[in-house]
């Protein structure tokens, strides 16, 4: 996957959780602090300021690790039985929210990517 391929994966993702992924162009203000288009929030400095999250790192498994365990059962469930690839057994997963999780989902990139490909399947 390349760093395009990731931010396009990590911008489909924080939209799904519901959040802006802040875009700037617009200047604004003496100190020429820099202004989110989409949802008006500025910032000074840099474009890295807006603090997209980036789901390769442990921070921002983090945040997607919370977002999913505030889902739906319903959600989680179909989430791992897309993945599951040996139903009834615990072998290579942890038991959590009621379920066995494949224990490779604890990587920020394998859970952001599984996660990317379950989310595009429900979209419309
Ligand atoms: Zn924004």
């Amino acid at each position: 996957m390349t760093e395009q391929e990731k931010e396009t994966r990590d911008k489909f993702l924080t939209e799904a959780m519901g959040e802006c992924w802040h875009e700037v162009e617009v200047r604004v203000g003496l100190k020429n602090k820099l202004m989110c288009y989409k949802c008006g929030e500025h910032y000074a400095v840099t474009k890295e300021a807006f603090g997209n999250p980036d789901f390769s790192t442990w921070t921002g498994f983090g945040k997607l690790w919370e977002w999913f365990h505030q889902q739906p059962k319903s959600f989680k469930y179909l989430f791992i039985l897309t993945f599951d690839t040996d139903i009834g057994t615990s072998v290579g997963k942890i038991f959590l929210s009621g379920h066995y999780f494949q224990s490779d989902f604890i990587n920020p990139d394998n859970f952001a990517n599984a996660l990317y490909q379950f989310l595009q399947q429900e979209e419309p």
